[in-house]
């Protein structure tokens, strides 16, 4: 399903271009048009979905396949050392566009850049017992 207001909805469309790389009937992957390096991919499913949890695991599963391809040949063709692969998950993970989407940034050697340890300000002091409880909470949400 398709949202008028959604920009990335408009590229699957066609009404915005885009630097399309690959494209098949659920996924479709295109050149950031602020790309953070050269080779700066984002892959989308091309049914409008907000947050991971709001895509069908089957939709997931094939946008993965497509973003697990697209980072070696992303790499090999400018030719990098190495690559961010991340979703930004959600307003407060800095999702600026509300249609699910996969990073590939490509990263090289002496780039100046930073591990995706680097997101968060300070890390928290967590105990082995709230450790052990986070845990077991994830443990029992799953289906
Ligand atoms: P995020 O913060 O994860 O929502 O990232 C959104 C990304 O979309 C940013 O890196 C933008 O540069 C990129 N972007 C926004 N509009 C377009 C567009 N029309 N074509 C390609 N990339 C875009
Ligand atoms: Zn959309």
């Amino acid at each position: 399903m398709s949202n008028d207001d959604c920009i990335f909805c408009q590229i699957v469309d066609g009404d915005i271009p885009s630097r399309t790389v690959f494209e098949d009937d659920t996924a479709k992957a295109f050149l950031d048009a602020n790309p953070l390096s050269p080779g700066h991919t984002l892959v989308i499913p091309k049914e409008h979905h907000e947050t991971l949890e709001d895509t069908p695991e089957d939709v997931a599963a094939h946008v993965f396949g497509a973003l697990h391809r697209l980072n070696t040949a992303v790499q090999h063709a400018v030719d990098a050392d190495g690559a961010n692969v991340a979703f930004n998950d959600g307003e407060a993970a800095g999702q600026e566009v509300p249609h699910v989407h996969g990073h590939i940034i490509p990263r090289f050697e002496d780039d100046g850049g930073r591990p995706i340890h680097a997101i968060v300000g300070e890390r928290p002091d967590l105990s082995d017992a709230k450790l052990d409880e986070i845990a077991e909470k994830i443990h029992n949400q799953r289906d």
